[in-house]
């Protein structure tokens, strides 16, 4: 189950060796999957870590020989398309896939995990193609795996690097998410590791909107989490602009919560206590003579009006986000396990 406990995180961070793991009973078919958007000052960077990585978990048997990185091109305007295709020329290990245009960084990861699938990984990882996020956390996450775990979260050790703004917003944003509702996993970002299956199962949410970092907890499956380090990127600059960054996060309140409508019935009702004050006010100072003719009338018929008119918004909201909910169709449920007659 999810280790997310404070003391479970130091304890893991005091670990001597950062870099620890198992090694493995049965190498796997892993496919590690980069999006990248105008990535062409580090692509060759990351990909040569990449291949050393690689090298080093083929020799150590924790994956097979068909395993392979996947840089999708996330309708890139620079070289990134070209690099990718003589990454691939000089050694096969490297795939490419590349979008018609920009989509973002989810669909992007999202076109990656599909394709890995389809070409039968036992399990894919997704990493930012700039590697800010360590790499050498993927042996780790591939013992959880190991271990049974159809998702991995890679959750970042600290927040060192970011900016007091990202990191700021990130932490009212995960705050405002759950009190929306939607489980996110804190600090989680999209470095991590889906079974075959899972990716499957992610593939038939079919709302148009993915917010992959609220889907995958919201699956299920067996999973657990590996902390791992982010450093400074090393060449090139964010593409995560703010609008980008922006989108994102509305997408997530947008998609997963229907909570912002039902806000309004709760104004309703407010503006409804409201009204009956305001009502025993107005009728106090009638009886008492102190008002002009038309007055009470007026403000009373404002307010009980104003909450009326609330209230009844907040009652079609109501079926409008039903309606929505409905409309994205989503999985009723998956199958973990099952019992198993053969033996
Ligand atoms: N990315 C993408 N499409 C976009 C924006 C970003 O595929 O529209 C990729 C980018 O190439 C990188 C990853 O998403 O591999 C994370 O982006 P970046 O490193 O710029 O974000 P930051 O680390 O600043 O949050
Ligand atoms: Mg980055």
């Amino acid at each position: 189950m999810m280790t997310s406990s404070a003391t479970e995180r130091s304890s893991v961070l005091k670990r001597k060796n950062y870099g620890e793991y198992n090694k493995m009973d049965k190498a796997v078919k892993l496919y590690l999957v980069m999006p990248c958007y105008n990535e062409e000052e580090i692509l060759e960077m990351s990909s040569v870590k990449a291949t050393k990585l690689y090298d080093r978990l083929v020799s150590e048997k924790m994956i097979t020989e068909d395993s392979r990185i996947v840089f999708v091109d996330d309708g890139s305007k620079d070289r990134t398309w070209e690099i990718i295709e003589q990454l691939h020329e000089k050694n096969p290990i490297f795939r490419g896939i590349k979008l018609s245009r920009n989509k973002g960084h989810q669909i992007a990861i999202y076109s990656g995990m599909v394709y890995a699938a389809e070409q039968g990984a036992d399990c894919v990882i997704t990493i930012d193609a700039d590697l800010q996020q360590d790499i050498e956390a993927v042996p780790r996450f591939l013992e959880k795996y190991s271990e049974g775990c159809d998702i991995v979260y890679g959750v970042r050790d600290s927040r060192d690097t970011d900016g007091f703004f990202k990191k700021a917003t990130a932490t009212v944003y995960y705050k405002f998410m759950r009190f929306l509702g939607c489980n996110l996993i804190e600090q989680s970002a999209d470095y991590r590791l889906l079974s075959n299956r899972a990716v499957k199962a992610l593939a038939s949410y079919k709302e148009n909107n993915l917010f992959i970092r609220g889907l995958v907890p919201e699956m299920g499956f067996k999973s657990d989490i590996v902390y791992f380090h982010v450093s400074e990127r090393e060449a090139g600059t964010s593409k995560y602009t703010l609008k980008k960054m922006m989108s994102l996060a509305l997408n997530g309140i947008t998609s997963f919560s229907i909570q912002p409508i039902r806000l309004v019935i709760l104004l309703g009702m407010i503006v409804f206590i409201i009204s009956v004050v305001m009502m025993v006010v107005t009728l106090f100072d009638h009886v008492r003579g102190v008002t002009v003719p038309g007055w009470s009338t007026l403000t009373i018929s404002i307010w009980f009006l104003g909450s009326v008119q609330l209230l009844s918004l907040g009652v079609i909201g109501e079926y409008v986000g039903r309606t929505y909910i409905e409309t994205k169709n989503r999985p009723r449920y998956f199958i973990s396990d099952e019992t198993d007659d053969e033996k």
